[in-house]
């Protein structure tokens, strides 16, 4: 395109794919992260284009980055969030450099390129472009909050931001990672809008029993014996839950109301989901809509040569938003047996997970979006079963609406899936097209 100063600009798309090249060539493998020289190209990006930019960092060195364009009327705080830090790359099992950010037959390579230097770059290209370009919101204002330390729990990012300077973070609508990814069940085709994501609920489970010399089993009583029966019976997950979401979702694919006052309707629906997306249900429709229960560690004897006294194993479990640690302990007294008193459960966290309604002018912008860019598509909400920064925002900040949406279509889900944290990391450039698109379109829709 020229622009009547006869300087050539580059489309949205392709100022896009230079950005997140750009960006997938500064290391910001976390631990350290350093994420501080990627932020400063972005601040400096957003600063050019007209926005204020800020820098906020608990750690030297690790800065978070929240840019701001005002509208000249009051309205709705519309925020554009992604955290820039990656996990760490094994150079040895890529067939090219994690960081060469590269584009090469029609996808930009590196560490970043799904988990979610793609979501930054489109963000913030989108953003840049307009504001360079005069927009300016009618009413409310844009925000772009670039965080570091996703990836190893986001103490000096999201949570800290939050925690510390709510005011600078706060917004009404957020748009993060964790959805957006095509699926298709039987030619129909579905774009999850992450609506919410599960809480941490790990436990230990102690049986006791007494220590002797382990060349007489008759001497002790061995509390690793008395664990395993229930550890075997972990081999089974506790029921599927009513959630919102899930009943949704259910509700979109397989067409039809499940009676909520028979259990083992709800069942037999995620039984006909099953069949028709065995994947879509091992891999997020089954976590999402129940509390798992996966054993991770065990500990008994100190010694070779001693009968345990006492034996523990380290269960993690993930909970759906709503539910707690009552929820908890039934689920696991209907899986081990119940009330089973030689075993002993504690806690060693308790985390909620939250959701935002799948309802509301966000909601309705994307299925706009989508009724003009894929008219036969649908909108589905789906719950994160892992975490994100997502889980801060709505923890501070009550009426905010935090999706993950970050629409793609020529890496699906299932082909997008393993590259996050995976191999041979990449983004599609006609994927990046297509989200610096939903991303301008969405700040004029929702600010004018
Ligand atoms: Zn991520």
């Amino acid at each position: 395109m020229e622009s009547s100063a006869g300087v050539v600009r580059e489309s949205l798309g392709e100022e896009a794919v230079e950005l997140l090249s750009e960006l997938l060539r500064f290391d910001t493998v976390n631990p350290p992260g350093n994420e501080g020289p990627a932020q400063e190209h972005l601040a400096g990006i957003l600063r050019d284009a007209g926005f204020e930019a800020e820098l906020l960092e608990a750690e030297p060195g690790r800065p978070n980055l929240i840019a701001r364009l005002e509208g000249d009327a009051p309205g709705p705080t519309l925020g554009f969030l992604s955290h820039v830090d990656t996990v760490p790359a094994d150079e040895s099992e890529w067939s090219f450099s994690p960081w060469s950010g590269d584009v090469v037959d029609g996808f930009v390579l590196g560490r970043g390129g799904q988990d979610m230097k793609d979501q930054v770059a489109t963000e913030v290209a989108a953003a840049a472009h307009l504001a360079r370009n005069g927009w300016r919101p009618a009413r409310g204002e844009l925000k772009v909050i670039v965080t570091a330390d996703e990836e190893a729990g986001a103490h000096k990012g999201a949570k800290w931001l939050c925690e510390n300077h709510p005011d600078k973070v706060r917004a009404d609508m957020l748009v993060n990672e964790g959805g957006g990814a095509l699926f298709e069940i039987e030619g129909r085709r579905f774009y999850p809008v992450s609506v919410g994501e599960k809480g941490v609920f790990r436990f230990k489970l102690r049986a006791h029993g007494r220590a002797g010399h382990g060349s007489v089993p008759s001497l002790g009583d061995n509390a690793l014996l008395r664990l395993a029966p229930t550890l075997a019976r972990l081999v089974e997950q506790p029921p599927p839950e009513a959630t919102p979401a899930g009943l949704e979702l259910l509700r979109r694919t397989v067409g039809r109301e499940v009676d909520q006052t028979n259990p083992g309707d709800l069942v037999s629906a995620l039984a006909e989901l099953r069949r028709i997306a065995p994947q879509l249900v091992a891999y997020l429709a089954e976590p999402m809509m129940r509390v798992t229960l996966v054993p991770t560690r065990i500990h008994a004897s100190e010694k070779d040569n001693v009968i345990p006294s006492r034996a523990e194993v380290v269960i993690d479990c993930r909970v759906p938003p709503g539910l707690g640690a009552d929820e908890v302990r039934e689920r696991v007294a209907e899986v081990i047996g119940a009330h089973n008193p030689q075993i002993e459960l504690e806690f060693m966290e308790e985390v909620s997970g939250n959701e935002s309604p799948f309802e509301g002018d966000l909601r309705e912008a994307i299925s706009e979006w989508l009724g003009e860019v894929d008219p036969d598509a649908t909108a589905v909400p789906t719950v994160m079963p892992g975490f994100s920064d997502s889980h801060w925002f709505r923890k501070a900040f009550d009426s905010c609406v935090v999706y993950g949406f970050h629409p793609q279509r020529e890496l699906d889900m299932f082909a997008a899936a393993p590259l996050v944290h995976g191999a041979d990391e990449r983004a599609a450039v006609s994927d990046i097209e297509f989200e610096a698109d939903f991303y301008s379109w969405l700040a004029q829709r929702i600010l004018g």
